[in-house]
């Protein structure tokens, strides 16, 4: 916990995972061929991982169409300005898989074993997300959330990461996350935004028109944009 109480940094979230889930993230049945060499890599992912994330209560402040402050730090982006209308509070946060788990994963030489470690770092991230995500539920019951992530639309760019890390205080850097010249968070595996309550939903992907995404969670739809005009 951070000296500021309404700071939360959880820096030794155990890497939980089934390991049917694994093989099925890793696109292996169990007992196939090669199974049990990807469940060896995760074991050992496992005693390494401590993901990692923190998060943050802020207050919203509408300032204009495009701009909302939280906790008088200014952000540009139609979409979250609607997104955060009405809303008192909203949740900035980071999630890692762990800067533990991205240097076990640059010792594998193997091109597979390469392949595997990516996939076990995105479980890993996921995991980090749902651990955070529980424990702002525990603390502050916010009913269903929805989550905007800088980057994830054109309407909110990259570039608005450092204003969204300074909202931490140096906590992030607890976090091991750091950002690269380009606004890029490293460990790759690592997810930053801000988490809202809305009772409508939200998920940036029915904004996004992006083909052939793997992350895909929503269909695309040409229209939702039109809410935000
Ligand atoms: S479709 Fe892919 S790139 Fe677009 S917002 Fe969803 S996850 Fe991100």
């Amino acid at each position: 916990m951070s000296s500021d109480e309404s700071i939360v940094i959880l820096d030794a979230i155990p890497f939980d995972v089934d390991e049917g889930d694994a093989l099925a993230a890793l696109h292996l049945e169990p007992g196939a061929a090669f199974s049990d060499e990807a469940l060896d890599l995760l074991h050992e992912a496992i005693s390494v991982a401590r993901p990692k994330g923190v998060y943050r209560l802020s207050a919203v402040e509408t300032i204009d169409d495009h701009t909302t402050a939280l906790d008088g730090v200014r952000f540009t982006s139609r979409i979250l300005r609607v997104n955060l209308e009405g809303v008192s509070r909203a949740f900035p946060f980071v999630a890692t898989c762990g800067v533990e788990l991205e240097e076990w994963s640059h010792s594998k030489a193997d091109v597979m074993q390469r392949f595997w470690a990516d996939g076990i770092k995105e479980l890993a991230l996921r995991c980090a997300i749902t651990v955070l995500g529980n424990h702002l539920t525990g603390r502050y019951q916010p009913g269903t959330r929805a989550a905007m992530n800088p980057g994830s639309l054109a309407d909110w760019p990259l570039s608005e990461q450092p204003r969204l890390f300074s909202l931490f205080g140096g906590a992030v850097e607890r976090t091991g996350v750091r950002l690269s010249e380009s606004f890029l968070m490293i460990p790759v595996k690592s997810v930053s935004g801000v988490w809202f309550e809305t009772d409508s939903g939200f998920v940036n992907c029915q904004l996004c028109p992006r083909e052939d995404c793997p992350n895909r969670r929503t269909p695309y739809d040409p229209h939702a944009l039109e809410n935000y005009a």
